[in-house]
């Protein structure tokens, strides 16, 4: 006769070889050899559920329409192109790597899993370079190829809501609230001080090992943040949202600094002029 505690045993065998191995290999087989619950395609999924409610909810989200702003689309898919170039990035083959921008006078950009990146044009008519919003976008990219939307909706809403968005399962309108928090920053979605520190040192980087490189003076992201800075730490004013979701502290300029110094301090060029012609085209509020 078969006692209880080796029922039990064999129950305990099939849970862990049906459920705990199969998330013991996803976990173990990122590029980043960092932990993710989900899979590459689940961060696509959930990319792909938070734009369509970035496309479709028109009047949170009033997209640049790329059919009569070519000029800016153009400037800004090369400017991808070249930071994608860069044979440090995890799932350039991976993800479809997607740049919209949202036609409002808010300080933002931000990422969605599966290499869905927003810029606000508030953001592009405050910052002063090509080799800054290079930075910026850098940044951003880091964000998606290093997986750290995933980790951090997971963190904040749980395992089992964002699946169920995933899954198109969510019957809470849960896409709503992390597509909104995510374009205003808010605090409850900040990233991680080493999230953040790696997506600022992975942004000098990318920019650093762009083929064929186009020479951008590869450390302007400090040049952003001073002045952000200057607009003031701590401000919850939602026009500079950026700050919110991305915590600057005096340690982010000087550790930005210190990468491109330790990369012996290459001089590039700030493409300053070519920047201000393109954002001269976009439209006035
Ligand atoms: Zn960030």
């Amino acid at each position: 006769m078969v006692d209880d505690s080796a029922i039990l045993k064999l129950i305990t065998m099939k849970i862990y070889i049906l459920f705990i191995i199969p998330i013991i290999v996803a976990y173990s087989c990122t590029k980043d050899k960092k932990l993710n619950v989900f899979s590459l395609s689940q961060d696509k999924q959930l990319g792909g559920q938070l734009d369509h409610e970035i496309r479709t909810n028109k009047a949170e989200y009033p997209l640049l329409d790329s059919a009569t702003n070519p000029d800016v689309y153009k400037y800004l898919y090369q400017m991808r192109d070249d930071i994608l170039s860069s044979n440090e990035i995890f799932h350039r083959d991976d993800f479809n790597w997607r740049v919209t921008v949202i036609n409002k006078n808010v300080l933002n950009a931000f990422a969605a899993p599966g290499g869905k990146i927003y810029v606000y044009t508030g953001l592009l008519k405050f910052v002063k370079s090509g080799a800054e919003l290079a930075g910026i976008l850098a940044h951003e990219i880091t964000h998606a190829d290093r997986r750290h939307s995933t980790d951090q909706m997971t963190k904040v809403y749980g395992f089992q809501m964002v699946l169920n968005v995933i899954l198109g399962s969510d019957t809470t309108g849960l896409v709503k609230t992390m597509a909104r928090n995510m374009a205003s920053g808010a605090a409850s979605l900040a990233w991680s001080r080493d999230n953040e520190s790696e997506a600022d040192s992975m942004a000098v980087e990318f920019l650093w090992s762009i083929k064929n490189r186009k020479a951008y003076q590869i450390n302007a992201l400090s040049n952003f943040f001073k002045r952000m800075d200057s607009l003031g730490l701590g401000t919850t004013s939602t026009t500079i949202a950026w700050l919110q979701d991305h915590p600057l502290d005096a340690t982010r300029i000087s550790s930005v600094d210190g990468h491109w110094k330790r990369l012996g301090s290459p001089v590039g060029n700030l493409f300053s002029n070519e920047y201000f012609t393109v954002i001269a085209r976009l439209p006035k509020y």
